[in-house]
């Protein structure tokens, strides 16, 4: 396994095979994140939404390596520049999580990069609950869960960490497609508690953002509710979007050009709906990772970069040679 490992690191090393790969990469990479913890913390956390999170030692040790070999540019130059001596990235965060200030701030001041951060601005106007940290309070403390929704019955067993991690998947799949008042009602079915627990100390808030130098963090929105569009209404859709713009123009006194689609894939929101959510935004990125197909404008491809993924892991997805290797395989 080792013997396969310094192989394929050999290979992702290789000059011949980074400017192969290159060739087939847009002109520019747009790379997200969530959130980014102390190495310390990351042991700790456990469970589905581990998959947000990113530890520190590994982020920096990603920033320097970007900072080497790249031009890291800003998501409103995405497209706009054109190819030169060095590959451009662009570094995005989604949901506003609250360590962006405290430990992905300094490190991007220090090495002098813009980030983009997009935040949901329901959690700025002080509601700052979100579902997928309740549900996994619930779930991490109960041996099963049952609950009466939309006139069904729920039974689900949280008796391992297996069935746990399973459970919580099943529920989200119930949830992430209701409206925030419904996910909320199920949530207090689920839980017995008609008051949902507020998590301000995990996002940032309004002091925090403003108190950032936009010279090197832009804030986009990622919608007021983190909704599922393909669930919502147009005027839903409407409303939520404005919403948000009207939010962060009375806090940044500007109108704000650029978007993240929350969740983010065609899972979520329907390619029609792209094209008229986009038209009120300069820029809207989504999460789909098909780098090398999607060329779509109003729908931006971004690379996921997630816990427990090594400098050499990194690399790989970011020089082109994990999607050469995925696509070779998938055709
Ligand atoms: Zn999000």
């Amino acid at each position: 396994m080792k013997f396969c490992r310094n192989i394929y690191n050999r290979v992702i090393d290789n000059k011949i095979v980074t400017n192969f790969s290159q060739k087939f990469l847009p002109d520019c990479l747009i790379l997200y994140y969530h959130d980014v913890v102390t190495d310390e913390q990351f042991e700790k956390i456990e469970g589905p939404n581990k998959h947000l999170v990113v530890k520190e030692s590994e982020f920096v040790k990603q920033i320097s390596f970007l900072k080497d070999n790249y031009e890291v540019i800003s998501i409103r130059e995405v497209g706009k520049i054109k190819r030169s001596s060095k590959p451009k990235i662009c570094i995005t965060f989604d949901d506003g999580y609250k360590n962006n200030i405290h430990l992905v701030y300094p490190i991007i001041e220090k090495n002098n990069i813009n980030i983009t951060i997009y935040l949901i601005t329901r959690i700025l106007e002080g509601d700052a609950w979100v579902w997928w940290f309740e549900l996994w309070d619930i779930i991490k403390k109960k041996n099963n869960i049952r609950f009466f929704y939309d006139s069904k019955n729920y039974q689900f067993s949280c008796s391992n960490i297996y069935k746990k991690n399973k459970t919580f998947y099943e529920i989200k799949n119930i949830i992430y497609k209701l409206s925030l008042n419904n996910q909320k009602k199920i949530l207090s079915r689920i839980s017995g508690k008609k008051i949902r627990p507020q998590y301000r100390n995990f996002f940032l808030n309004k002091h925090d953002v403003k108190s950032m130098d936009c010279s090197f963090v832009n804030f986009g929105s990622h919608g007021h509710s983190h909704l599922n569009y393909k669930f919502s209404s147009k005027k839903e859709i409407l409303d939520d979007i404005i919403r948000s713009k009207i939010v962060l123009k009375k806090i940044f006194k500007k109108d704000t050009h650029d978007f993240a689609y929350p969740y983010g894939s065609l899972k979520e929101v329907s390619l029609e709906n792209t094209k008229f959510i986009s038209s009120y935004f300069e820029t809207a990125v989504s999460t789909d990772q098909n780098i090398c197909v999607n060329k779509r404008k109003e729908f931006l491809p971004r690379i996921s970069i997630g816990p427990n993924i090594s400098i050499s892991d990194f690399k790989s997805k970011i020089i082109g040679t994990e999607f050469l290797i995925k696509n070779f395989f998938n055709n």
